[in-house]
């Protein structure tokens, strides 16, 4: 049986070390040049069964390393006013949840991969063949055929747009203007996992990414052949602002934080500029379950939803679902089409738990602002 994964983000590379692991052969098609082609880096946390599932993802040799790249939850996040008045605590601490770097993430799921991970390689579309495969045809007229096809290719999905045209995904009234600056010298703001300071019509929400052990040190003492990048521990912020520019202008943003705390303005100003920038904020159409054929969705592709919820953890459950369902036909216990229609209804109902975790978020925020 083989398998091809169209996109090498945290969903796509999380199932093929699964597959890998189980003798599945796979390939992995990515259209950046490299992992580090874009601005990559920002902490995503994970807990509950998202975090089980990436540490059933990440080779068992690399746990130690895994654990020691995390950043541990320590302390409540606040809520501050824009001279850093604490107005509440956010959230609970929750004991099981870790914070991770996505480019120190994908770093180590790749290893391992070898040749089955290739770059430069953008899906342009698929074609269902008669004998119940799927041919993807690539940006540069390569092919290559596959038992099963995994659209794992994010929240523009390529797979997506050709096999569900009927959802959409559109911008929301607000974008977010996204970014880093080393924790060093900024961490009486942020004693916590987060901190959120709220105006009117100004929202900025700072993540801890302390890492326990930096991370290409912790390589070199715990598994020397991994090569992860030399990232400092870091503040992450978003930024929710109206509008739509395309580009990160720091002094509109500055300007607009002109009578804010010295310390908030100076952690802008003191953005890494390579590792920040805009994007627009999208959401998706909900997703029912389809007719089942030899495509398959995984994470931001399959559930489309803003930053604020849960769409790594989800792309994490999805690869371990999707991982079982094939290592069951590989193993001759189930049939193809039924077994990836199990993984679709499952997949659909843990997108309706990432919407409604969004969802929510976005309300919450809505709501601090309205009483700001
Ligand atoms: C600032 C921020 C903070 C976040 N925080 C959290 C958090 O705390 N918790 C959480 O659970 N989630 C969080 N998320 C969401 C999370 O990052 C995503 O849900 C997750 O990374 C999705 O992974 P994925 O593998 O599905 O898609 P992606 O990571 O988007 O990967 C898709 C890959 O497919 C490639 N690709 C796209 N099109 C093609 C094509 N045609 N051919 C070949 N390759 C293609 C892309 O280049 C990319 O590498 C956050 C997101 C942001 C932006």
């Amino acid at each position: 049986m083989k398998i091809v994964v169209i996109g090498a983000g945290l969903g796509g590379l999380a199932l093929a070390q699964r597959l890998v692991k189980a003798d599945i052969d796979v390939d992995v098609y990515e259209r950046d040049s490299a992992v580090e082609a874009r601005f990559q880096g920002y902490r995503i946390g994970f807990g509950g069964p998202g975090l089980k599932a990436l540490e059933g993802a990440v080779p068992a040799r690399l746990h130690p390393l895994l654990d020691a790249v995390s950043g541990l939850i320590e302390q409540p996040g606040r809520l501050v006013d824009a001279q850093l008045s604490v107005l509440g605590e956010q959230g609970q601490i929750d004991n099981e949840g870790r914070m991770f770097d996505r480019n120190v993430l994908r770093h180590l799921l790749i290893t391992g991969l070898g040749e089955r991970l290739r770059f430069d390689l953008k899906l342009d579309r698929y074609e269902e063949l008669a004998d119940g495969a799927v041919r993807a045809h690539f940006a540069d007229g390569s092919t290559v055929d596959a038992d099963v096809l995994v659209g794992a290719d994010g929240m523009g999905s390529t797979v997506r747009r050709q096999l569900l045209p009927q959802i959409g995904v559109h911008d929301l009234p607000v974008y977010g203007a996204i970014g880093r600056t080393e924790l060093a010298g900024f961490e009486h703001i942020i004693p916590g996992w987060s901190t959120m300071v709220s105006t009117k019509n100004v929202q900025l929400m700072l993540g801890r990414m302390k890492f326990q052990r930096p991370p290409v040190e912790a390589a070199a003492e715990l598994a020397p052949d991994v090569t992860l990048p030399d990232t400092p521990s870091y503040i992450r912020w978003v930024l929710m602002l109206p509008g739509a520019p395309k580009t990160l202008d720091l002094q509109p943003v500055l300007d607009l934080m002109h009578d804010w705390h010295p310390d908030l303005r100076a952690l802008i100003a003191q953005a890494d500029v390579n590792n920040s920038g805009v994007s627009p904020i999208k959401e998706g159409d909900p997703i029912e379950p389809w007719p089942t054929r030899a495509v398959t969705l995984l994470g931001d592709s399959g559930h489309p939803a803003p930053p604020g919820g849960l769409g790594a953890n989800l792309a994490m459950v999805d690869a371990e679902l999707l991982a079982d369902k094939l290592i069951a036909v590989r193993d001759g216990r189930r049939e193809k089409i039924p077994a990836l229609a199990d993984y679709e209804r499952q997949m659909c109902e843990n997108a309706k738990i990432g919407r409604e975790s969004a969802a929510q978020a976005f309300k919450n925020f809505a709501k601090l602002r309205a009483e700001a």
